[in-house]
């Protein structure tokens, strides 16, 4: 069983650092099934790849398991991946695992072009699965069937793929996906699997697994069918992701009343509507939707025909159905609108094919590194020809006066920005994808430190680059 992790992020022998091997030197390490070898068959400033080769013991590994049947010896274990991949991946680059780098910490952080290469993967559900796995992650996904014996062809094909998988990711995001969608694939149902295999998912799926369309099947599978566990598994992941899962209407409340003296909220609805009429949107996106508000005021316009609010938050979702009372809407209202869960952070086919797409108040709750990968989602991967997007303008803190002087307006903001760091992100953003971008003001705008929120109205600048899920 083979896995290898190629950078081409100069100087790619960085790489080295960021799994802590050296790859000058070749180091073997001993697992409970067998012996993992780490050697870098190529390191140059372009190029640079890890290798991981295990070796599994099938003897030993009948031994630990205490059975003795034939099939336990000969079967396929020794040299397709599996959860023994897993095993070898937390003991040999755990460190890079953990996202941390003694090194090169900076870079730890950061999405770096990474391709692995796994050279026989068991996928007995077929390709269309492997990419429904891995493409929602934001990766290329290259798969080639291996025939089930070279020399016989008519025999049919083999349930084992070598697979390629690129992508612009952390390299602990990486490690991650392996680390779990690797016996999700293999789906052996051999194991005993125990309490703590739920902390190991959270653990390493925590970050993005509450967003992946398939995260239902995904935990089912990696803690092995038991349906306790992965009930628990899913429920505690929503709950973590879930910003709103404890207080959350205690929170807006505080955002609220911070905001109220101007009926902010109702204004940047006011300017959002008008943006996407302006663009003359017929089927809008409402991301990060909330409890629907902005949903609400599109229901009441008629040029909007299609109306569709996305959230990452079940809660908020079910909060947006029951406010707009969506099961007593008439008919032809409910047809015009859609709600669906989804993480702006993994490119989801779901987001293509909109006129517009409004993000109203959600970037500043997401952690800068995610930036990039939302940019990607949503200006790279969904193109809308127009996105109407709003943030707070932290200069306009000051004048709010219930809110301590350095504090955000929401507990849950990640950062606010000045109008100039806006500005910055947003045409770096319009740059890279090929948008135009104007401002805004939205609210009183004060002489000094402006509007209290800003906004931001792309819009793409080729009416023939239609976009897709390329
Ligand atoms: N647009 C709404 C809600 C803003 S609050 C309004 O203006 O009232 C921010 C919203 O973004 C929350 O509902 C939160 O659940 C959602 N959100 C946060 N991270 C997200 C992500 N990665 N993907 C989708 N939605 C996200």
């Amino acid at each position: 069983m083979l896995l290898t992790i190629t950078s081409t992020h100069p100087p790619a022998t960085d790489l080295g650092y960021l799994l802590h091997k050296n790859p000058a030197r070749s180091q073997s390490f001993e697992l409970p099934v067998g012996m993992a070898h780490v050697f870098y068959p190529e390191a140059s400033d372009e190029r640079c790849t890890a290798a991981l080769l295990l070796e599994i013991d099938p003897v030993g590994l009948v031994r630990s398991e205490g059975r003795t049947t034939l099939r336990e010896y000969v079967n396929d274990r020794p040299y397709a991946a599996s959860s023994f991949l897993s095993v070898a991946i937390s003991r040999v680059f755990g460190t890079a695992l953990g996202g941390k780098s003694k090194d090169r910490p900076e870079l730890a952080g950061r999405p770096l072009q990474l391709q692995a290469r796994i050279s026989v993967l068991p996928c007995h559900d077929g390709e269309d699965f492997l990419r429904r796995l891995f493409e929602p992650l934001g990766y290329s996904v290259g798969a080639e069937r291996h025939p089930l014996d070279e020399e016989f062809p008519e025999w049919g094909e083999s349930p084992y793929f070598t697979v390629e998988l690129s992508g612009e990711v952390r390299l602990r995001d990486l490690l991650s996906h392996l680390y779990v969608l690797v016996p999700v694939l293999d789906d052996d149902k051999h194991y005993w699997v125990g309490e703590d295999e739920v902390d190991k998912l959270l653990r390493q799926g925590g970050e993005w697994l509450a967003g992946h369309p398939e995260r239902e099947i995904i935990a089912d599978r990696y803690l092995k069918h038991q349906r306790r566990l992965s009930d628990e598994a899913l429920s505690r992941l929503m709950e973590e992701v879930d910003p709103e899962a404890e207080s959350a209407e205690s929170l807006d409340r505080e955002e609220e009343a911070v905001e109220e003296r101007i009926t902010l909220g109702e204004q940047r609805l006011g300017a959002v509507v008008a943006a996407l009429k302006d663009g003359e949107a017929r089927r809008v996106l409402d991301l990060g939707c909330g409890e629907g508000k902005l949903l609400r005021a599109l229901l009441q316009e008629r040029d909007f025909e299609e109306i569709v609010g996305v959230d990452v938050s079940v809660r908020s979702l079910k909060r947006a159905r029951e406010r707009l009372r969506f099961d007593r809407l008439p008919p032809m209202q409910q047809s015009r609108l859609k709600l669906f869960q989804g993480s702006l952070i993994y490119r989801d086919r779901r987001l293509s094919g909109y006129d517009a797409a409004a993000v109203v108040e959600v970037i500043e709750h997401f952690d800068p590194p995610r930036l990039a990968a939302f940019e990607r989602v949503l200006f790279g991967s969904a193109r809308p020809r127009t996105v109407v997007l709003t943030t707070p303008n932290a200069e306009y803190n000051a004048n709010f006066e219930t809110l301590p002087a350095g504090e955000f307006r929401h507990r849950d903001h990640r950062f606010e920005w000045s109008r100039a760091e806006f500005r910055a992100w947003s045409e770096g953003v319009a740059e890279r994808s090929g948008y135009r971008v104007r401002f805004l003001p939205v609210g009183t705008e004060d002489a000094v430190v402006g509007p209290p929120t800003q906004m931001a109205i792309f819009v793409r600048e080729s009416a023939r680059d239609q976009g897709g899920d390329g």
